[in-house]
């Protein structure tokens, strides 16, 4: 250690971690850092006020940094990454649909459950009869799984709501969230057009009314408080010409755009992802290569989520599909109570390299910076580097290859929120 503490080449520290066995900084570009994780071996890392200060093999780091002061974490020997983040889910919602996923699994039809009043629009009523308090306790409760299973940044959509009282309710609690510290990061998305709520469903003309309301209030109601605006673009849920009047209307409001697109059959939202430049087009299972193209061209995130398809026993999305055609991957739990009832992003990993042909590096790479790319938060979180958030994950394994291995169990021993020990109660 250098004799004068106080020297100005070494910037003050309130935060140190030491003991790492493997730093993935996901930043290969780092110096010392090697492979396409830029893996740093015994490194180190110091923060200032929640951000990263250095990063670096933790025998340079007291000439690096000033630790007079700092709270340092010893680590234990553990391998550390950032933080995932989970750039599409739905946890804001009330109400159970156990029972629903397992009559479908007995071999109860689609059709058949929709005419018992199951299915989305059991969610919606659920939801519609929740309360503002009762939404933010289970939503809580939710943002704690998240963060238990390592996540750091929450991506969350409105649609359960589907009025303009309930999904301003459905806000409201992502809002409140937010400014609650300790949990993860929230990114707020307005998804009116999730479906159509059931008041809207008699006359063929209410399509259209109900449309008008997400164009004429709704939108301009949540402009600065949603800063994504999301339209499920899919048979039985919007057309092509509905999506794209909502999402054009959002980017004049402001709003960054997304798509749920392709994910039962080849519904267009694709192609208008990469039409109207949306920062990601999620699912995609029935993209064509000629939209997959259209997508890279347009420098669209594409969003894959194989929790649906382990939920709905249904094929996987190709991983190695997207990135032989260039296109950039996030991987996402797509957490929901209908379709994927999942929070953990490890399990995502894992089902990325047994069941999309993603190596284990691709799949990590696609489930932080990837993530941190579909919510335009690049330069934020999605990697340890000087500047971003100090976000991480220490895993109870000296090498994040235990991973997809090692699966069906929670490998991450501690979350760092912004430079803070995430504490479960
Ligand atoms: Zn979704």
């Amino acid at each position: 250690m250098r004799p004068d503490a106080s020297s100005p080449h070494r910037p003050p520290a309130d935060w140190a971690l030491t003991g790492v066995s493997r730093l993935v900084t996901m930043a290969p570009h780092l110096p010392g850092a090697v492979g396409t994780l830029g893996v740093i071996a015994h490194g180190a890392l110091a923060a200032r006020a929640g951000r990263i200060l250095w990063v670096g093999p933790e025998a340079a780091l007291t000439e690096a940094v000033d630790l007079a002061g700092a709270t340092r974490l010893e680590a234990g020997g553990c391998a550390v990454l950032p933080g995932f983040v989970d750039s599409h889910t739905h946890f804001v919602f009330a109400g159970d649909r156990a029972e629903e996923f397992h009559l479908r699994h007995a071999g109860v039809s689609y059709e058949e459950l929709a005419r018992q009043g199951r299915g989305i629009l059991s969610t919606v009523r659920a939801t519609r009869a929740a309360s503002e308090e009762e939404l933010r306790a289970l939503a809580r409760v939710r943002l704690r799984g998240f963060a238990t299973h390592g996540t750091t940044t929450v991506e969350g959509k409105t649609g359960y709501g589907l009025d303009v009282a309930s999904e301003t309710r459905c806000l409201a609690v992502m809002g409140e969230l937010a400014r609650e510290p300790g949990l993860p990061t929230i990114i707020p998305t307005f998804l009116g057009a999730h479906t159509l709520p059931p008041e809207y469903r008699a006359d063929p003309r209410d399509r259209e009314r109900y449309v008008d309301l997400v164009i004429e209030e709704m939108l301009p109601a949540f402009a600065g408080q949603a800063r994504f605006c999301d339209v499920f673009c899919e048979r039985g849920a919007f057309t092509v010409e509905e999506a794209r009047r909502i999402l054009e209307r959002a980017r004049t409001l402001g709003y960054a755009l997304k798509l749920h697109a392709n994910q039962l059959g080849p519904s267009g939202g694709a192609r208008l992802a990469a039409e109207l430049g949306a920062t990601s087009a999620d699912h995609l299972d029935f993209a064509t290569d000629a939209e997959l193209d259209l997508l890279r061209e347009a420098g669209v995130v594409g969003t894959l989520l194989p929790g649906c398809s382990f939920t709905l026993s249904a094929p996987y999305p190709s991983g190695r599909r997207l990135r032989d055609r260039g296109v950039r991957v996030a991987l996402a739990t797509d957490f929901n109570p209908g379709t994927s009832y999942c929070e953990n992003m490890q399990l995502i990993v894992a089902l990325a390299v047994s069941a999309m042909g993603m190596t284990l590096e691709e799949a990590l790479i696609a489930a932080t910076r990837g993530g941190a790319r579909a919510l335009d938060l690049e330069r934020e979180i999605g990697s340890l580097e000087p500047g971003k958030r100090c976000d991480l994950v220490l895993l109870d394994t000296p090498d994040e290859r235990a991973l997809a291995y090692h699966f069906g169990v929670n490998l991450v021993a501690r979350t760092i929120l912004g430079g803070q020990v995430y504490t479960a109660l």
